[in-house]
Order: structure tokens, then C-alpha cells, then sequence
């Protein structure tokens, strides 16, 4: 049965720089004043509290295949429950998951709608698959569909030049944007290589995923522009299993591949010290499974972000970011609680102490 109050016993980590001795959860809301009445059930967990984790780019309802039944779907969102992950930004699926909007037991989803790709252009079972004359009235759809992104495959392998090219024209970017932002949309894109990063900037694009392509002009554009990255350092981890699998075909892709992976940390860093906003992403769902926030602030620490921006990636500023609530007077009780400072050791994030959703504990 759920207790009537938590009490956490703190502290409780409300910003990067500022925390409170103690919080309690009162009717599934966090509150920083000591409940009055008596005869409450009160039920103390002690540690030092996060906001929920965030996964910035994740994928409910997919496998390496596609779309998945929705006990799959929901054994996905539960593995992310169990390791803290609270928010989900889905990076794109093809799958039907807004039942899960009424699943209280169950992470909430900020959707991108479905991917949408250049004919032939991308993984099978996963994308609307359109030709450059369609994008304008696909992105419009996904605008609707989804819950304030919409998901390019802004490039992808040419099979006929063997190497990663962009899948868009300019002009067509430009319009796309024109229409996403038109609708309150924000654009973010899927985007390996070096080429298709200045239009997608130009464009007004608001987020890059992987973005293993950035160089010092696009880092210089992004920052200025505002632009985020979520690098899903976990998920590039595979490129040199890609390169390998790949090398027979097309030497040159694989090469292009290798290399994005060699200077990946570089690059992550190189972004953030030129003040590109970078969040966490793992990319699970797709070949990856769910649950892996807590190495990929590991790998954004090991990139060079300092401690507390990595963490900042996963909690606070991620938060912000997607326009949900943190650790606040009267805020859905979204939180994780370590037994262990976080912010000393990142290592503590991997095992959470407990897990609070909606004001009940997992
Ligand atoms: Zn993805």
C-alpha cells in the first residue's frame, strides 16, 4: 500500500548549485513544508535526491526490427523505471505508445511522432519513407502526431557513393523547419556525418542527434544558434562493429565511420567548451536495450564534460530543456533518491536507492 507522506530526509539536489536539507511527498507532489496533520502514515527514505532521470533520446516500442507488442513495450518502459529514467524525449517510433499516458506506474514521454527518412534511406520498419517533395506535409503530420518534436534521418548511407550522405535539400530544410516551428514544434535530426550538419543549422534545426559530424564551423554555428546535441555516446560505441560488418561493400562508409568514433569524445568536448547545449541520450530501443542513462553521463564525463554538467545532462538543465518540472514546490514527485553524493561520484547512479514516480515509490 502507498504511504500517505514521504519523508525524504535529504538533501535533496534542486539545481546543480542549491540544495535543501529535507522535502516530503504529500498526494504525489513534492513539498518543502513539514506536513501539519496528524494521523498521516509517514514513511522515511534517506539519501541524497535527483530529479528523475532524463533520457533525452530513447525509443518506446521499437526493436532492432520495428514496432513491438505493448507487453514489450511496457517490460522497455519499466527497465527504464527501475534505472531512475523518470522522462523520456522518444526519439522516434513507429509504435502506438499514448496508452502509456495512462499508465501511472509508467515513465512519461515526450514524443517526436514517427522518423521520418529518405526512401530506402534509413532502418527498415522504422520510418515514414518520403521523397524530398513530401517533407513539408510529413513533418506537419508528426507535428500533430507527436508531443512537440519532430524526427529527421537528416542523413544515412548512399549506396550508390558508398558513404554517409545528406538526405535533404536545403530549400525543402528550410520549409520543413518553417513548418514544424509554425505548429510549436522543435526539429531535431538524426545526423552521422559532416555534410548534412550546415544546412540542418541554417534551416533553424533545434537539436542533433549523435551529431559525430560536428566540426569547428558547425560547432561555432550550433553554438550560436542555440542548438543542442544528444550524442548517445553509448550508442556510438557500435560504429566500429558497423565499419566491420560494413567494410567488404563499402570501404569508404566504413572508414568515414571509424573515424567519427576515434574523435567522438573530442568532438563532445569540443561542443561543450564552445557552450553547445549536450544532454543525455542513450538511444535504447533501437539496437540497445533500456536502462543505460547512468553510463551515458559516465561517457559524457569521460568526454570531458565535468561531473556536475554530466549530471546536469541527465537531470536539471535536461529538464529545462524539454520544458518539465525539476525538483519544485508542488511538482509531480519525478525523483530518484542515491545513497551516495552524485555529484562526488557518478558511479552512484547506476544503482538508485529508490525510485519515486508520481509520488510513489518503485
Ligand atoms: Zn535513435
Amino acid at each position: 500500500m502507498a504511504a500517505d507522506v514521504l519523508h525524504l530526509t535529504g538533501p535533496v539536489l534542486v539545481g546543480p548549485h542549491e540544495e535543501v536539507e529535507q522535502a516530503w511527498v504529500v498526494g504525489g507532489r513534492l513539498t518543502f513544508e513539514r506536513p501539519t496533520a496528524a494521523g498521516h502514515d509517514v514513511v522515511r527514505i534517506d539519501g541524497h535526491v535527483l530529479p528523475g532521470l532524463v533520457d533525452a533520446h530513447c525509443h518506446v516500442g521499437l526493436d532492432a526490427h520495428g514496432a513491438v507488442d505493448d507487453d514489450t513495450t511496457r517490460a522497455q518502459a519499466e527497465t527504464d523505471r527501475a534505472a531512475g529514467t523518470l522522462l523520456v524525449r522518444d526519439a522516434g517510433s513507429p509504435a502506438d505508445t499514448r496508452w502509456i499516458d495512462d499508465a501511472p506506474d509508467l515513465p512519461r514521454i515526450i514524443r517526436a511522432g514517427r522518423h521520418i527518412a529518405r526512401t530506402r534511406r534509413y532502418i527498415r520498419n522504422f520510418a515514414h519513407e518520403i521523397e524530398p517533395e513530401q517533407l513539408v506535409t510529413q513533418v506537419r503530420a508528426e507535428a500533430q502526431a507527436g508531443d512537440g518534436w519532430v524526427k529527421l534521418v537528416g542523413d544515412w548511407i548512399d549506396r550508390d557513393t558508398g558513404d554517409l550522405a545528406p538526405c535533404w535539400p536545403a530549400d525543402v530544410l528550410q520549409a520543413a523547419m518553417a513548418a514544424a516551428h509554425e505548429l510549436g514544434a522543435r526539429v531535431t535530426a538524426h545526423c552521422f556525418s559532416e555534410d548534412s550538419l550546415p544546412d540542418l543549422i541554417d534551416a533553424g534545426i533545434d537539436c542533433i542527434e549523435h551529431a559525430t559530424g560536428l566540426t569547428d564551423e558547425t560547432i561555432e554555428a550550433a553554438a550560436e544558434r542555440g542548438v543542442a546535441i544528444v550524442p548517445t555516446l553509448v550508442n556510438i560505441a557500435t560504429f566500429p562493429t558497423i565499419a566491420d560488418s560494413a567494410e567488404a561493400k563499402f570501404p569508404v562508409y566504413a572508414r568515414h565511420m571509424r573515424d567519427l568514433h576515434a574523435r567522438r569524445y573530442d568532438t563532445v568536448r569540443a561542443a561543450f567548451e564552445e557552450g553547445v547545449m549536450v544532454f543525455c541520450g542513450t538511444d535504447a530501443g533501437g539496437s540497445l536495450p533500456h536502462g543505460l542513462a547512468a553510463q551515458e553521463v559516465a561517457e559524457l564525463h569521460r568526454a570531458g564534460l565535468p561531473r556536475l554538467d554530466a549530471l546536469a545532462a541527465a537531470t536539471w538543465t535536461a529538464r529545462e530543456w524539454l520544458g518539465r518540472p525539476a525538483l519544485t514546490e508542488g511538482a509531480s514527485a519525478d525523483l530518484v533518491v542515491y545513497p551516495a553524493d552524485p555529484r562526488e561520484d557518478l558511479g552512484v547512479l547506476a544503482d538508485p536507492g529508490a525510485v519515486v514516480l508520481r509520488g510513489r515509490r518503485w
